[in-house]
């Protein structure tokens, strides 16, 4: 594998599809042609990843966006807005199904010798602003703690283990006929209370 387009080259040109090993950090970007711009100005950075692993743990699809660097009067704002795919395993059926995480987040970077608060970060001195991590941890922060396949996933049967978006079980149509009041076998009525 060999990298097509590297945003610490001044050579690029527009949007294309980049192609990375795991050894190289596709978020580092060169922020050294923004420092001397005036308030204001701003940058797009394009990308288009197929497979990647953030942070050597985290693997993503389809990682696609942009990080937008804007210059501002004390230092530069990152605007970053990525999509990507990872397998999850539904929190019901326990099927695996592609989840698309779509983390939007900015993140301000200041000139000052020490962040005035605790969301800046300084300007790191080197002149690289290194997005990877940033971005695995707002990528994580989009997996939901209970994910479904489909908002309507029927789950799995309890007595069985039967994926029931696929086929019923025979304990399912049981429970499904004794629930049913116009059933001609019914002999639980729907209003039939238990108290004490
Ligand atoms: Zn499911
Ligand atoms: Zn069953």
């Amino acid at each position: 594998m060999h990298i097509r387009a590297c945003y610490n080259r001044t050579n690029y040109t527009g949007p294309v599809k980049i192609i990375v090993n795991f050894s190289q950090r596709p978020f580092c970007t060169n922020i050294g042609f923004i420092i001397n711009k005036p308030a204001g100005y701003s940058r797009e950075f394009p990308y288009e990843i197929e497979h990647f692993i953030l942070g050597r743990d985290f693997e993503i699809r389809d990682l696609a966006g942009t990080i937008t660097l804007a210059r501002t009067s004390g230092g530069i704002r990152a605007l970053v807005d990525f999509s990507g795919k990872i397998d999850g395993a539904c929190g019901r059926c326990l099927e695996q199904f592609e989840m698309v995480l779509n983390p939007q987040f900015d993140q301000i970077y200041t000139f000052e010798k020490e962040s005035l608060s605790e969301e800046e970060e300084t300007v790191p001195a080197d002149g690289y602003i290194d997005f990877e991590i940033l971005l695995r941890e707002y990528l994580l922060m989009e997996i939901p703690m209970n994910p479904l396949c489909r908002s309507d996933c029927k789950g799995l049967c309890s007595v069985c283990g039967q994926n029931l978006n696929e086929k019923l079980c025979v304990h399912q149509e049981l429970e499904i006929n004794k629930a049913a009041p116009d059933s001609r076998e019914s002999k639980h009525p729907k209003t039939t209370t238990h108290s004490g």
